[in-house]
């Protein structure tokens, strides 16, 4: 099986009525996580969770000066987040060029990141190198923005880093919200996201929470529906979607080129972000393959249209 390499920062998530849930990479099958944990309780308690879900941590630092980045997530009745932030600065955002595993990095097939990484120094060089390793050894690259605006001094800010990265991205995943602020448009459409496209984008996927998502590649694209289920918490949806996504990818780059495999993996995928809104947390509710399966042939939702989620 081929190496994803997950770089970026791992969290504890406060979700009020249960003590604890935790946000990680969410990728199952063979995976590697790189990244700087404060040397606490929580660093450790995040480190044995990747391991117990097979998640390599042969690229994950310590620092023992540092904590643990948290992050305090409230519901709201919908199920949608407001997240509170600590990290002042957090182990996460001290992670050097010099710590990381180049040999590991070298190995990725699929090379997978998002943005917290870039807001500040020393991480934001690191994110650069390793961003650079990964595709001189051929790797795919993969980009989910994840924006988490109450982290970046400014929006302007945000949207100027998030975008300076953009062209390095074989793959980027993107929520309607991130399209539309990343656009600075009201209305999000076909138009709107094709104009985040790129030369070397071989990818672009949009997703739309309970309206599923919809794909862009250079010769096609369309609309995958999600499939009806019980959300209680969206937390990590798009992160198991993305997940499930770069487990197909990482064997066989051509699901890419041709699309009735890619709808299949984007309905698998989509069907993986369904169950990770059934319970509270993103790790708690990270989908099994059984469960997927017996989704796929359950009912689906067929509300497809661009417009934003309710
Ligand atoms: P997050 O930031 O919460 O991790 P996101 O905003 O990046 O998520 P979403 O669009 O919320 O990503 O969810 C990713 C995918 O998960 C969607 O494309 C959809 O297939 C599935 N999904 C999310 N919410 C629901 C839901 N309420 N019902 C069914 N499927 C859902």
């Amino acid at each position: 099986n081929g190496l994803i390499v997950s770089f970026g920062e791992m969290l504890i998530d406060f979700v009020p009525t249960v003590s604890g849930a935790v946000a990680g990479p969410g990728l199952g099958g063979n995976a590697a996580f790189i990244g700087k944990l404060g040397d606490d309780e929580f660093g450790r308690m995040l480190a044995g969770i990747l391991k117990e879900n097979g998640v390599s941590t042969d690229g994950v630092t310590f620092d023992g000066g540092a904590r643990t980045a948290l992050a305090f997530v409230t519901l709201r009745a919908d199920g949608e987040r407001q997240f509170m932030f600590y990290r002042n600065p957090s182990a996460d955002m001290l992670l050097a060029p010099h710590e990381l595993n180049f040999h590991l990095i070298r190995s990725a097939k699929v090379f997978h990141y998002g943005s917290i990484s870039l807001i500040a120094e020393p991480c934001r060089s690191a994110h650069f190198k390793a961003m650079e390793v990964a595709k001189d050894a051929g790797a795919l690259l993969s980009y989910d923005p994840n924006l988490r605006l109450p982290l970046w001094p400014s929006a302007e800010e945000a949207r100027e880093q998030i975008l300076s990265i953009w062209e390095k991205a074989d793959v980027i995943k993107v929520s309607d919200e991130e399209l539309q602020f990343l656009t600075q448009t009201n209305i999000v459409d076909d138009e709107c996201a094709m104009s985040l496209w790129h030369h070397n984008l071989k990818l672009l996927l949009v997703t739309l929470g309970d309206r599923g998502c919809r794909y862009y590649t250079k010769n096609f694209k369309g609309a995958v529906d999600t499939y009806q289920v019980k959300t209680v918490d969206t937390t990590g949806a798009g992160d198991s979607f993305v997940g499930a996504l770069l487990c197909k990818i990482v064997d066989d780059q051509f699901i890419i080129q041709k699309e009735e495999r890619l709808k299949q993996v984007l309905r698998y995928a989509c069907a993986c972000g369904a169950i990770t809104t059934t319970k509270k947390g993103a790790i708690p509710a990270l989908p099994t393959h059984s469960q997927v399966l017996t989704l796929l042939d359950g009912p689906k939702r067929t509300r497809r249209s661009f417009s934003f989620r309710s």
